[in-house]
């Protein structure tokens, strides 16, 4: 058992990682807790565009590398574990501390249907920086309608020779600004009305059965690869019955990231009505810290 710190930060997200500056800076002895690769979900954009101070752009993974070093500089300790249980409950051990700020973010959205699961990482994959440029002069598709979808599109036009967005509506939900650029790069095509009913191949993907939301009618789509980018769901599995979560499985917080259980605080994409960007879960981790920092020295 670990004691002593004064704060714990669950996530390595943009929100967690400002959170611990923000401790740390502010003299409270904090311990970020990472399961993965520090910078979370923004790791996976080859180029942030609208995170301000960087006008040219920066990759996500940098961006994420740059917050960490900063928040490492004023102090803050780094641990890699997974949190199984219990709040603070790790897989290198537990942790009592008396402010805990949960920024554990969000996890890839599955599409759950055959061939899935079977094919991923051999053409299914849900990140184009990752993979994108196994499939040069390959006919990829990626599904969803949103950001990251058009997103990663975009960012796969440069390698393969085909990309078509299969989207199950016939509207967007991107902004316009994406939309504009995927419907100008003529190597991306949309399928409209669409969703995989399955994915298929033997040992590398090659088509996927697609179904017409409309007239229900079947099609198949040659494809060496399949980039599913339908969404986020909320990293709260291991907070069940222990915090209130919303119908989606999001942390409930006010305005200042509390949570109904004093000292403990939630920030970015983890909770209920987060806006879902980079720069707005910096906000709440910052928002997080400064509330901790008070419950702490209310104590
Ligand atoms: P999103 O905005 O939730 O979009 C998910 C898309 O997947 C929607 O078009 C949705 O269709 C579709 N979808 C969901 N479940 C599906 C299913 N089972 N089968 C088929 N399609 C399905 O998620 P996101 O694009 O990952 O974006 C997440 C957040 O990150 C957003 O707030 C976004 O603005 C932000 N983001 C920003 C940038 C940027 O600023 N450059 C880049 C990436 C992400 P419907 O439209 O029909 O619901």
């Amino acid at each position: 058992m670990k004691e002593g710190y004064r704060g714990v930060v669950i996530g390595g997200g943009p929100a967690g990682i400002t959170a611990g500056l923000y401790c740390a800076r502010s003299g409270l002895d904090v311990v970020l807790i990472e399961r993965g690769v520090i910078g979370g979900q923004i790791t996976n954009a080859a180029q942030v565009e609208n995170y301000p101070g960087f006008p040219q752009g920066i990759s996500g993974i940098e961006l994420g590398q740059r917050m960490h070093e900063q928040a490492t500089g004023y102090g803050l300790e780094t641990l890699f574990a997974e949190v199984i249980g219990h709040l603070v409950s790790t897989s290198e051990g537990d942790f009592i501390a008396k402010s805990v700020i949960i920024a554990s973010g969000s996890q890839f959205r599955k599409l759950s249907v055959p061939g899935e699961a079977e094919l991923a990482g051999k053409g299914v994959s849900y990140c184009a920086t990752c993979d994108g440029p196994f499939f040069r002069d390959k006919a990829v598709a990626v599904i969803g309608g949103g950001d990251t979808a058009l997103t990663e599109a975009i960012y796969l036009s440069k390698f393969a020779s085909k990309v078509s967005i299969i989207h199950r509506r016939d509207e967007l939900r991107a902004s316009k600004v994406l939309q504009k650029k995927a419907e100008t790069e003529p190597k991306i095509d949309f399928v409209w009305n669409a969703v995989v009913d399955r994915i298929e191949g033997e040992g590398t993907v090659r088509q996927l059965r697609l179904r017409n939301t409309k007239d229900g009618i079947i099609s198949l789509l040659p494809a060496d690869g399949v980039f599913i980018a339908v969404g986020v769901e909320p990293e709260t599995g291991y907070l069940q019955g222990i915090l209130p979560l919303d119908e989606k499985g999001r942390i409930i917080t006010n305005e200042v990231m509390e949570t109904r259980i004093p000292g403990i605080l939630a920030a970015g994409d983890v909770r209920h009505n987060s806006a879902r960007q980079a720069i707005t879960a910096a906000g709440d981790g910052a928002t997080a810290a400064l509330s901790a920092e008070r419950f702490v020295s209310s104590l």
